[in-house]
């Protein structure tokens, strides 16, 4: 993994990244930050540090944080209490729905609105949040056996099976393999993440299965396309997560709708309304609705997801991530 200190300080990185990289090479993962106002608040995992490096750490720490442009105050805490960490899986009954592209964007959106998210992208068959979020052809290091997670320039960092394997061989994995590969990427030092949002493969196989009985997700979000009216895909996906005991989140629907490029005016090919009536009748919550719009695919395709940014496509993205946010915080 890069170290921050290579890392040019861009003029466009926000106060929270900035923040975030002056308190890496004192804390590394063990440092949370947050900024209200001109106020830093910062946790530090000391679990395991003795009392003098603690002390050091957290005046170090200190010094490092009230460097940062518009910082005037500093808090820091000690916490020796390693945070319970939520695991919310993103799953579709089928491929190219756009469930990377909603996970890449879940993630970033739950970040935004204060979550410590963590990225793991367990899809087999297209690994392909390494390019949504800008990091293509980057490889974790590993430290006492575990996996370190590649940071990315939305402050969400990521482990993705695409960074284990070359994409084509990854699609020949089979049961325990991928199983384990996904075991790795979970159970990675994701340190102070408190929230991991998972990319799962497309459908109802083997990693699904393990990911649900292993590692037991707090809840799970279905993906689901206005085409596939009738949801039989999703409904196969939803039932998988409902017998195991995981609850359903929502439904969201992507590509629903077509964005004009040129007016922006959204019109309907597929009709309208029919995720949310399913979502009803199958007595889920609906999450909401993403139109399919070219600068959705353009900027994911271009490693950097609508939801960092403040454009007209992130407000579908940022209302649905509200929405799984209420429902984290209301007790996951
Ligand atoms: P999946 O993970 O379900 O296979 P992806 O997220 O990889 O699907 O999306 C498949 C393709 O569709 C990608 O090229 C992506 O950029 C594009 N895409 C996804 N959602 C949208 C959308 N709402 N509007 C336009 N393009 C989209």
């Amino acid at each position: 993994m890069a170290s921050v200190l290579n890392r040019p300080i861009c003029p466009d990185m926000t106060d929270i990244a900035l923040l975030d990289a002056a308190l890496e090479p004192i804390a590394g993962k063990r440092a949370t930050a947050r900024i209200e106002g001109d106020r830093a608040s910062i946790i530090l995992d000391v679990t395991g540090l003795d009392e003098a490096t603690r002390d050091a750490m957290e005046r170090d720490a200190r010094a490092a944080a009230a460097g940062v442009p518009g910082i005037a105050t500093v808090r820091i805490a000690q916490t020796s209490q390693r945070t319970r960490r939520v695991l919310i899986a993103v799953a579709s009954g089928k491929g190219g729905v756009g469930k990377s592209t909603v996970s890449a964007n879940l993630a970033i959106g739950l970040q935004g609105l204060g979550r410590r998210v963590g990225l793991v992208d367990a899809d087999i068959y297209g690994p392909s949040q390494p390019k949504l979020m800008g990091v293509e052809g980057t490889r974790p290091t590993a430290k006492d056996k575990l996996l370190e997670p590649v940071a990315t320039r939305f402050g969400v960092p990521l482990l993705s099976m695409g960074q284990l394997v070359a994409a084509d061989q990854a699609i020949a994995w089979r049961g325990p393999m991928a199983a384990n590969a996904l075991g790795q990427l979970i159970d990675a030092d994701w340190a102070a993440q408190d929230t991991l949002v998972i990319d799962l493969p497309p459908g109802t196989g083997d990693v699904q299965l393990s990911m649900i009985q292993k590692h037991k997700p707090a809840g799970a979000v279905i993906v689901s396309t206005p085409q596939d009216l009738a949801l039989i895909d999703a409904r196969r996906a939803i039932d998988l997560f409902v017998k195991a005991g995981v609850p359903i989140i929502g439904l969201i629907e992507n590509m629903a709708g077509y964005a004009c490029p040129h007016c922006g005016e959204v019109s309907d090919p597929f009709g309208r309304g029919g995720a949310e009536a399913a979502a009803q009748e199958l007595g889920i919550a609906f999450l909401g609705r993403i139109p399919l719009d070219i600068a959705i695919r353009t900027a994911s395709d271009g490693g950097t997801p609508p939801a960092s940014g403040n454009g007209g496509e992130a407000l579908a993205f940022n209302g649905i991530a509200q929405r799984v946010f209420h429902w984290i915080e209301q007790g996951a």
